[in-house]
C-alpha cells in the first residue's frame, strides 16, 4: 500500500527527521559517552524508521541508521587505490631517539616557532573513510599503503562512525560536510572489554584465542559477514583529514582535529598541543602512566608538527613522514622467581606446563602464572624451578615468560621434564610423533572428566541451566555422575539430598534442596531436545568447535550416520595415493569446512568403543542423536539443486521454506551465483533478484515453491 503522493512525501520528511535524531543519539552515546534518552526510547525511534522504510523501500538511504547492518556477506574485498598514500610512521624507541628527531625538526625550523601535536598511538588497524557530499561512501584498509581493501559494509556497522557528517561542522556552505569529497583517516580498534568477551566466548567454543586486541580488530574488519563485524563492537579514533588545507581551509593539525570533532567523529580526548620540545618530552614520559587506566590499548605517542606549512617543508622519506614520529612505549618487563612448573590436564587430555612465580605487577595488573604451552617451549626458554625469570604481557594482555636470567640460576637447578604419568589420574601420557602436545590417554581421567562434564552442560553446548562447576564436582565426588550420560539418570530426591560439602551454623550439612533439585531435573530434561549440532559439540571432540559441529550435523543428520562415515577405510596419502585421492575417499574430511585433521580427530573419537557405548547410552536416555526432521525415509528429490530465497513469503517464513527444501535434499544458500539453480522471489525481492536476472538464474514465485514442497518434484525452469 504505497499510498498517495502526499502520504509518501510526509513519510519522507518523517524518515529524514528520524534519521537525524537517531544519528544525534548515536553520537551522544558512542562518541560523547553521554546518552540523552533511554535504550527503549532509542529503539522506538529506530523501529518507527524501519516501519516507514518497509512501507516505502525506495526511501531507504545509504546513510540511514537502519543500513548499518544489512549488507549481505561478501567473499572478497575490492581493491581501493589510495588517492594519497597511507604512510607508516618512523619509531623512536626511547627518549634519545625522540630527541634526535626533535633536533632534526629543529634544523629545518630554525628560529621559527614550531608547535607539536601529541596524540596517543592507538594500537589497532588503520582506516580510511571517504565522504561525498557529507555521506560515507567508502571505507578502506591501509593495505600496502598504496592499495587497500574496500571494507565499507563492515565499517558501516561501527557505531561511532558517522554515516553522515554533522552539518554544524562549520557554517560554510562549501564545507565538505555538505558538498564535495573528503577523506579522513584513523584507527579502528577493539576496546579491551570487547576483546576479553570475544576471547572468553572463543575459549568456551574451543576456538583459537586472539593474541591481542590489534589482531582481533584487524580480523573483525575483514569479516565476510558484516553481522559478525557488528557483533565485535569495534570503535574508532579519527586523527587525520587528507589534504586538510584544501578540504577545510585550515593551517594546522590541531585545527583539523577540531573540525573532525565537530563533524561527529570520535577524536581521542588525550590530544595535547605542545609549544616546545620540552613539553613533548614531558608528555611522552607521562603518557606511559595513562596506558593502564585506558579501556583500550595504546602502544606509544604520535608526535606531529602542528603547522601544515612546516610539514610540507619537512616532507617524507620513502616510507614515512619526516614531520611525525611514533614514540614507542617500552614493553614492560619484570623479574621474579619461578617457584614451580605445574602441569594442568585439559578436557582433551592435553598436558600444559604452567609457570607459577612470585606475584608481580606488569602493565597494570598483578600476575603470578603464565602458560609455558608445552615441553618444547620450556626447553627452548630453558627455565628451571628456582630461576629468576623475566615476565611480560604479550600484546600487553597475556602473561608470558620471556626467559631466565642466566647469571642468577641457583646451584643444582635441573632442566624441567614433562612427567611420564598424568598428574591427575596417574595414567600413561603420550606425545604423538611430530606433535608438540603431550596427552593423557586415559578416557576416564578425572581432570578430563570434570571439564568434559562442564563442557557438556555449558551454554554453547547442551545448556543445562544451573549445572555449574560446584554441583558437577559434588556429583562426581558422590559417584553419581561418571560421564555425560549420567546426567540423564538424576532424579529429584537424590539431588535434593546432595551434600554440598559445607555445614550450616548449627552444624548440619548444606544440601541442594528440593527447589533447586526440581529446577535442575527440568533443565536436564529440556537439554534432551537440543539440536544434534549441540550434542556433537558437547562431546568435546578435539578440533570440533561449534561451527564444525554444525557442519557435521547438517551433513550427516545423525550420530549413527556420522559413526558410519567415521568407520570408512581412508587411505593415507603417500606411496601411490595422492592427497586429493585420500581426501576424496574420506567422507568426513571432504565435507566443506572440515578437512583431514578434524576428520582424523572425529574418527579417533568415534572409533573408540567406550565412546560409542557412551553415545548409545545417551540415545537410550532420550538425548537427540538425529536431526528431527530428516528421516532417511524422505526421498531426496531435490538433491544437487541449490536454492536462494529472497523477499517476503506469505505462507511461510524464509526459514521454514529453507527447512522444507533441505528436507528434500536441496541446498539453500544466502547468495546468488552461477551455481544457483533457482531463486525464489517473494514480495519486495531485492538485489538477489536482480542478480538472478543478470546471471540468467531461473526465478520462481511463491506458488511454484509451494508446488515443489508439496509434491517433492523438482521445479521446471521457466523457459527463455
Ligand atoms: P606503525 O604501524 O608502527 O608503522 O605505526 C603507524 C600506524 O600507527 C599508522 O598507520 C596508524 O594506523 C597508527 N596510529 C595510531 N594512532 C595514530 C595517531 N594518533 N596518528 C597517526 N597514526 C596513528
Ligand atoms: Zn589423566
Amino acid at each position: 500500500m504505497s499510498g498517495a503522493p502526499q502520504e509518501r512525501e510526509a513519510a519522507a520528511a518523517r524518515a529524514a527527521a528520524l534519521r537525524r535524531e537517531i544519528a544525534r543519539h548515536d553520537h551522544a552515546y558512542y562518541v560523547l559517552d553521554a546518552p540523552e534518552i533511554s535504550d527503549d526510547a532509542y529503539d522506538a525511534l529506530v523501529r518507527e524508521l524501519r516501519d516507514i522504510e518497509s512501507v516505502f523501500p525506495d526511501l531507504v538511504t545509504s546513510d540511514s541508521p537502519t543500513q548499518r547492518v544489512g549488507a549481505p556477506p561478501s567473499s572478497q574485498f575490492a581493491p581501493v587505490t589510495h588517492a594519497q598514500r597511507m604512510y607508516s610512521l618512523d619509531n623512536a624507541m626511547d627518549l634519545g631517539e625522540l630527541d634526535a628527531w626533535l633536533a632534526r625538526v629543529g634544523d629545518v625550523v630554525g628560529e621559527r616557532e614550531c608547535a607539536f601535536v601529541c596524540e596517543l598511538k592507538i594500537d589497532g588497524s588503520s582506516l580510511s573513510l571517504t565522504y561525498e557530499d557529507g555521506v560515507l561512501v567508502r571505507a578502506a584498509t591501509r593495505g600496502d599503503g598504496r592499495t587497500g581493501e574496500d571494507i565499507t559494509a563492515n565499517v558501516r556497522t561501527i557505531r561511532d562512525v558517522p554515516l553522515r557528517l554533522h552539518e554544524a561542522a562549520d557554517g560554510d556552505a562549501a564545507s565538505p560536510a555538505t558538498r564535495g569529497a573528503v577523506e579522513v583517516r584513523g584507527e579502528v580498534y577493539l576496546p579491551l572489554a570487547a576483546f576479553e568477551r570475544i576471547n572468553a566466548e572463543n575459549e568456551e567454543a574451543g576456538l583459537p584465542l586472539f593474541a591481542n586486541p590489534r589482531n582481533a580488530a584487524a580480523g573483525a574488519v575483514r569479516q565476510k559477514d558484516p553481522a559478525v563485524t557488528a557483533s565485535r563492537e569495534l570503535a574508532t579514533f579519527v586523527y587525520q583529514v587528507v589534504d586538510a588545507r584544501r578540504a577545510l581551509g585550515v593551517a594546522r593539525q590541531s585545527e583539523a582535529l577540531e573540525w573532525l570533532r565537530r563533524a561527529g567523529f570520535h577524536v581521542n580526548p588525550d590530544v595535547v598541543v605542545c609549544a616546545s620540545a620540552d613539553e613533548v618530552r614531558a608528555y611522552c614520559t607521562s603518557a606511559v602512566d595513562k596506558r593502564d587506566a585506558l579501556p583500550y590499548e595504546i602502544d606509544g605517542v604520535v608526535v606531529k608538527v602542528d603547522s601544515f606549512a612546516l610539514q610540507d617543508e619537512l616532507g617524507y622519506t620513502s616510507k614515512a613522514p619526516r614531520w611525525a614520529i611514533a614514540f614507542k612505549f617500552p614493553a614492560e618487563e619484570k623479574t621474579t622467581v619461578l617457584r614451580d612448573i605445574r602441569v594442568q590436564v585439559g578436557r582433551t587430555g592435553a598436558l600444559t606446563p604452567l609457570a607459577e612465580f612470585d606475584p608481580v605487577t606488569v602493565a597494570g595488573s598483578t600476575i603470578a602464572r603464565a602458560t609455558l604451552h608445552n615441553a618444547d617451549e620450556v626447553a627452548r626458554k630453558d627455565v628451571r624451578i628456582g630461576d629468576t625469570i623475566i615476565v611480560r604481557k604479550a600484546g600487553d594482555v597475556i602473561p608470558e615468560v620471556v626467559g631466565a636470567v642466566a647469571g642468577m640460576r641457583p646451584e643444582g637447578a635441573e632442566p624441567w621434564r614433562m612427567p611420564e604419568a598424568c598428574p591427575s589420574c596417574g595414567g600413561p601420557v603420550w606425545r604423538p610423533e611430530g606433535e608438540a602436545v603431550t596427552r593423557c590417554t586415559n578416557v576416564a581421567c578425572p581432570a578430563q572428566r570434570l571439564e568434559r562434564l562442564e563442557h557438556w552442560a555449558s551454554r554453547g553446548a547442551m545448556d543445562i541451566d544451573g549445572m555449574g562447576t560446584e554441583i558437577i564436582t559434588r556429583l562426581v565426588e558422590r559417584g553419581l555422575v561418571h560421564d555425560v550420560s549420567d546426567f540423564y539418570l538424576l532424579d529429584e530426591s537424590t539431588l535434593a539430598t546432595l551434600d554440598m560439602g559445607r555445614v550450616k551454623q548449627d552444624g548440619t550439612p548444606v544440601v541442594l534442596g528440593p527447589v533447586v533439585a526440581a529446577k535442575l531435573v527440568a533443565a536436564v530434561d529440556v537439554s534432551r531436545t537440543r539440536p544434534l549440532a549441540r550434542v556433537i559439540f558437547g562431546l568435546g571432540i578435539r578440533h570440533v568447535g561449534s561451527t564444525v559441529a554444525e557442519v557435521l550435523a547438517e551433513e550427516f543428520g545423525s550420530i549413527d550416520a556420522l559413526i558410519e562415515a567415521a568407520s570408512a577405510d581412508v587411505p593415507t596419502p603417500g606411496e601411490g595415493v595422492s592427497v586429493a585421492a585420500a581426501l576424496a575417499a574420506d567422507p568426513i574430511a571432504r565435507v566443506e569446512g572440515v578437512g583431514p585433521a578434524i576428520a582424523a580427530s572425529v574418527r579417533a573419537f568415534l572409533g573408540n568403543p567406550d565412546n560409542q557405548a557412551l553415545l548409545a547410552r545417551l540415545a537410550e536416555r532420550g538425548v537427540r542423536v538425529a536431526e528431527e526432521r530428516r528421516g532417511p525415509t524422505e526421498p531426496q528429490t531435490l538433491a544437487g539443486l541449490t536454492f536462494v530465497l529472497t523477499g517476503a513469503l506469505d505462507r511461510f517464513t524464509r526459514e521454514e521454506a529453507a527447512t522444507a527444501l533441505k528436507r528434500l535434499g536441496a541446498k539453500v544458500s544466502g547468495s546468488v551465483s552461477k551455481k544457483t539453480s533457482f531463486v525464489v522471489a517473494g514480495a519486495d525481492a531485492g538485489s538477489k533478484y536482480d542478480k538472478a536476472l543478470a546471471l540468467g538464474v531461473p526465478v520462481l514465485d511463491e506458488d511454484a515453491l509451494v508446488r515443489v514442497i508439496e509434491t517433492g518434484e523438482p521445479p521446471v525452469a521457466p523457459s527463455g
